[in-house]
Formats: structure tokens, C-alpha cells, sequence
């Protein structure tokens, strides 16, 4: 490959992916002008905190300090939208007009929260989170008192969940899926989780869609159901997913299906554009079809890739997609992606409040692992699914025989 260092590169997005890929580019020896463009007022900040610990003072935590721009010579420019791509010219439009000539521009929009169908304009104390400012307004709503309605029981609505009973308010959660987590997690993980909340006060109501929001004025005062029920609630988290951003894309006339099409190495179908994170649908190895990988992990694996791509060196090998979650004291590590052919495999550490779901094809290789506060398998499990081994499912099942003896005898 031959070496490309000193091209003009634009980044549009500044969360994970795009910090990551600025900050790889300059550690792997770019020369040339580093712009990355970020819509929101903040230094580049971890987003994992505005979910896990929206309540407290360490929800800001910038991904690296201000210096650090200025240091590797990266132009950050903060509340700057880019709003058009113009191919013919190789230029970014920014809202307020500027334009930015690149030699590679690289898409790290990451996703928007999906806002709630038929929510009433100037509702107050109707929030998503997304942002550090999403995690002020549901912090301020929460301060004010009253019980909090969650709608959508995804990742964002049982971590907030967790910490609003940590501080006794009175939580409902309302998914429209029979079990929470639906689309990403095992029916297993969702009925441990489901117990879990339970008892720790929160209801969750599954099968139940929303009708319609109450309001008294601006003030929303409950959320009604399908059936007619009325969960009373002083504020409304809407958790229901989140969608990449078409609009730029699609002005610079890239392949686009639920996010954009790239190989694994973020190119897209234009050879001066990369996208790479939330926004990016792609290849992901020993898996059929494009994913699109919504977790920090993944963005950074991208990054990487893409960095290297741009650079004309070789990436890195590939890493099994993985991510976790906190809720209460449970600490979740999950790798791999579930199929529907597997079997649930469960291993429980014993004398802990710890279990593993091994996700095991007909074959016998392991393809996913949820571990929930049991680290060892989760680390056992990436290494199983990373090197496609066959396991013996009923010793996989044993908790008296060791994980290192099953990594020993896989096949
Ligand atoms: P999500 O994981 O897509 O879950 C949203 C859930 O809400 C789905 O089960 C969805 O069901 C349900 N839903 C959709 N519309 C609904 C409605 N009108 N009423 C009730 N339920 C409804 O999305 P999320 O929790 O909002 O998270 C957004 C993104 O952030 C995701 O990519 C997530 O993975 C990421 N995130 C990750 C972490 C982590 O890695 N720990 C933490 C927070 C957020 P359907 O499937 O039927 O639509």
C-alpha cells in the first residue's frame, strides 16, 4: 500500500467515532490538515455516563482535553452543523455558510433519538437522550419531583431505570415487544433483567403501546395506553431507538439503506467519503448481510479501520463487536451477534449473583455470549467466538468444570 499522509481530511461528527479516527490519524503519522466538524457546544464527551449516570457530576467527561486539539494540530470547530456535501468540488457546506475543501471527508453522524409519534409541540418534560444537554433536561425534569414513564424498554430506558429507583422515584417502563430488550438481547437476558427491575420497584409493562400523552397545559401529567390505562408521570424518557442521518448523505448522492452502505474499512460508494460508526450499515466478519453496529466499541473498531484505510496502511485484525451496560449492581458484557438458529447455553457462576447465555449454533461454535456481572466468561466467550471453536455444550453448561479446560478441549 502507499502511504497517503498529508491529504486535507474532514471529519463530520464529533462523538466516538469521529475523535477516534482524528486522533488515530495523527498517532499513525498524518501530516496533513485534520478538520472535524460537531454540532453541539461541548468538547468531545463520553456519551456511556448520560444513561448510566445522568444524576450526578461525573456525566461530563470529555473524551480527551482541550489541549489536545490544539496539541495534534486538529481544527475542532463546535456548534458548526455541516448541512451539505458537494461532490463536484470535494466541499462541506456548514450552516452558517463556510465551506471546507477536503482531499477525504469521513461521515461520523453517529444517530438521533426517534422522537414519540404524536407528542404535542412545547410538551414539557418529554426528553430523549442523546446529548449531555438531554441528560440535564431529564435530570432538571426529575428534580422537580413526580414519578418517571419510560417509553421503550431498549438499553437507554433500563439504564436510566436503574438509576432513577436508586433515587426512589417511581418508575414504569412500556415496551411495545413482549420482553424488554427484544431486539438485541436473548429472551433469557430479558427475563433475568425483567426480575431484576421488578424487584427493585420498577414496573415494566411489555405488549403495550402508547396511545397519546396527557398534558394539563404544557406539563405532560401521564402517558395513555393502548388499553386505556393511564400511567400518571411527571416526566416522559422516550427510549425507542435511534436512525443515522439520511440528509447528508444522501446530498452527496451516497449508497444509502438504513445508514450508509460501506465496506469494512468504512468506504462508501463514493471514493473520497468514509462513514464510519452509528451512521455506517456494513460487512461484519463470519456474518451474512450489513449491520449496522450501534455501540462505542464498534465505532472505535470502525475508526481504526478507517484511519488505516485512509492512511494506505494495513488494519488491524478484526475484533468480535461487543458492549456493555450497567443497571443496578449488574455489570453486563455482551459479544458477538445472536443468530436465530442458536441455542442458550446457561452457565451461572455459583455462589454469585453471576450467569453467562452462550449463544451455540447447531455446529457447536459459539456466536454470542451475554455474561451479567461474570467477566471471566465474557472474556472466555469473545476468545471462543473470535476463533469460530466448537464447544462442548453440556460442560459448557457444567459450572464445576473449569472455562479454561472448554477453551482447552474446543475444537
Ligand atoms: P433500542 O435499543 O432500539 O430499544 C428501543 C425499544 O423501544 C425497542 O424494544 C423498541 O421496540 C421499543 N419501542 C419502539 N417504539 C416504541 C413505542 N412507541 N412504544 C413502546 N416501545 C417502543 O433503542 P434505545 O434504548 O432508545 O437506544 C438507542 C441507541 O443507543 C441504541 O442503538 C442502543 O443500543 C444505544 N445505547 C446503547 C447502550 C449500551 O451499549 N449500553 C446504552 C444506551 C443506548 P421495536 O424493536 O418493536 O421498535
Amino acid at each position: 500500500m502507499t502511504p497517503n499522509t498529508d491529504q486535507s481530511v474532514v471529519i463530520i461528527g464529533a462523538g466516538h467515532a469521529g475523535s477516534s479516527v482524528a486522533a488515530l490519524l495523527r498517532q499513525s503519522g498524518h501530516t496533513g490538515h485534520l478538520t472535524m466538524v460537531g454540532d453541539e457546544q461541548h468538547l468531545p464527551y463520553h456519551r456511556p455516563p448520560l444513561s448510566k449516570k445522568f444524576d450526578g457530576p461525573t456525566v461530563q467527561q470529555p473524551l480527551r482535553p482541550a489541549e489536545f486539539y490544539a496539541d495534534n494540530r486538529i481544527d475542532l470547530r463546535t456548534q458548526s452543523r455541516a448541512v451539505a456535501i458537494r461532490t463536484a468540488d470535494t466541499t462541506v457546506v456548514l450552516a452558517d455558510g463556510t465551506e471546507i475543501a477536503y482531499d477525504t471527508l469521513v461521515l461520523a453522524t453517529g444517530s438521533t433519538p426517534r422522537p414519540l409519534p404524536g407528542t404535542p409541540e412545547g410538551t414539557s418534560s418529554v426528553v430523549t437522550l442523546r446529548t449531555i444537554d438531554d441528560a440535564d433536561a431529564l435530570n432538571q425534569s426529575l428534580g422537580r419531583g413526580g414519578d418517571l414513564a419510560i417509553v421503550g424498554g431498549g438499553y437507554v430506558g433500563m439504564e436510566v431505570a436503574a438509576v432513577a429507583r436508586s433515587r426512589d422515584i417511581r418508575v414504569t417502563v412500556i415496551e411495545r415487544e413482549d420482553r424488554i430488550l427484544a431486539r438485541v438481547a436473548s429472551p433469557e437476558l430479558s427475563t433475568m433483567l425483567t426480575d431484576y427491575h421488578r424487584e427493585r420497584g420498577t414496573t415494566v409493562l411489555t405488549g403495550r403501546s402508547v396511545a397519546r400523552l396527557v398534558a394539563d397545559g404544557a406539563d405532560v401529567t401521564g402517558v395513555e395506553l393502548d388499553d386505556g390505562t393511564v400511567v400518571g408521570c411527571r416526566t416522559v424518557l422516550v427510549g425507542i431507538g435511534a436512525a443515522p442521518d439520511e440528509q447528508l448523505p444522501r446530498s452527496a448522492e451516497l449508497e444509502y439503506d438504513d445508514g450508509v452502505i460501506t465496506d469494512e474499512d468504512g468506504r462508501t460508494s463514493d471514493p473520497h467519503i468514509f462513514a464510519i460508526g452509528d451512521v455506517a450499515r456494513r460487512p461484519v466478519k463470519n456474518h451474512h448481510g450489513l449491520r449496522r453496529l450501534e455501540s462505542i466499541p464498534a465505532a472505535t473498531e470502525h475508526a481504526k479501520r478507517a484511519a488505516a484505510a485512509i492512511l494506505g496502511q494495513e488494519p488491524d485484525d478484526h475484533e468480535v463487536p461487543w458492549f456493555w451496560s450497567d443497571q443496578f449492581d449488574l455489570k453486563l458484557k455482551i459479544a458477538g451477534l445472536t443468530t436465530p438458529d442458536a441455542r442458550i447455553i446457561t452457565r451461572r457462576t455459583p455462589g454469585k449473583n453471576a450467569v453467562a447465555f452462550y449463544h451455540v449454533q447447531p455446529a457447536g461454535n459459539v456466536v454470542a455470549v451475554e455474561a451479567v456481572s461474570a467477566p471471566s466468561d465474557f472474556s472466555t466467550g469473545k476468545k471462543l467466538i473470535s476463533n469460530g471453536s466448537r464447544v462442548d455444550v453440556e460442560a459448557l453448561a457444567d459450572p464445576t468444570i473449569k472455562l479454561r479446560d472448554i477453551v482447552a478441549q474446543a475444537g
